[in-house]
C-alpha cells in the first residue's frame, strides 16, 4: 500500500483557542480558519492527524472521557464543514511532564504511533504547532516543521523550517502531492 503524507496538528491553540487547559464543550470553538484550511489541505491529499499533549488528565483537572468529549465536538464541527474526520484522527497523551511516557511530546511517540495506524510517509509530512515542543516532536518523527505563531509577535529561535501566521498560510505553503496546487483548491461552504 501506497504511504501517505500527513499534516499533523496541535490541537490546542491551533485548530481552537487555547484558554488554559481547554477541555469544557463550550470551549471546543474552531478558529475561522480551520475549516477552509484545513478542507484544502485534506483536498491535497494530506491526512489530518491532531496530536495534543493534555497533561490535565494526569493533574487531575479532567478526565480522558472528557478530552474525548471535546475531541469528538471539535471533529463534528469539522464535518459540519465538509471535512473527513473522525476520533481515528486524535491522538491523545494524558500523561504529566514526570510520568516518563514516551508519547508526551516533544517525544514522538505519539506521531510515530498515528503514522503506524494511517500509513503516512513521515519524510513527506508536515507538523504545524504553536509550542516548541510540538516542532521537537514533529523534528524528531521526520516531518518537517511549522511554527503557527498567530499572535505574529517576534519569537525565540524554534528552529522550525516554516512560519506562519494563520492556517490559510500553512495551506498555501503545503507542497501538494499530486494534481491541482494546493491554493487552487477554495473552499465551498454551500
Ligand atoms: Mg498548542
Ligand atoms: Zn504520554
Amino acid at each position: 500500500m501506497k504511504l501517505r503524507p500527513a499534516l499533523f496538528l496541535d490541537r490546542d491553540g491551533v485548530i481552537n483557542p487555547d484558554v488554559g487547559y481547554p477541555h469544557r464543550l463550550q470551549d471546543a470553538v474552531l478558529f475561522d480558519d480551520a475549516i477552509p484550511a484545513l478542507y484544502r489541505i485534506q483536498q491535497a491529499g494530506y491526512v489530518l492527524l491532531i496530536i495534543s499533549n493534555q497533561s490535565g488528565v494526569s493533574r487531575g483537572m479532567f478526565r480522558l472521557d472528557d478530552v474525548q468529549r471535546f475531541n469528538d465536538a471539535i471533529a463534528k464541527q469539522l464535518r459540519q464543514g465538509g471535512i473527513r474526520i473522525t476520533r481515528k484522527n486524535f491522538f491523545i497523551c494524558p500523561h504529566g511532564p514526570r510520568d516518563g511516557c514516551a508519547c508526551r511530546k516533544p517525544r514522538p511517540g505519539l506521531l510515530l504511533k498515528a503514522a503506524r495506524q494511517h500509513k503516512i510517509a513521515l519524510s513527506a509530512s508536515f507538523t504545524v504547532g504553536d509550542a516548541l515542543s510540538d516542532l521537537e516532536a514533529g523534528r524528531r518523527a521526520g516531518t518537517r516543521t511549522i511554527l503557527l505563531n498567530r499572535t505574529r509577535k517576534p519569537q525565540k529561535k524554534t528552529g522550525a523550517n516554516y512560519v506562519a501566521s494563520s492556517l490559510i498560510d500553512v495551506a498555501d505553503l503545503l507542497p501538494v502531492p499530486h494534481g491541482t496546487p494546493s491554493r487552487m483548491l477554495e473552499h465551498h461552504s454551500e
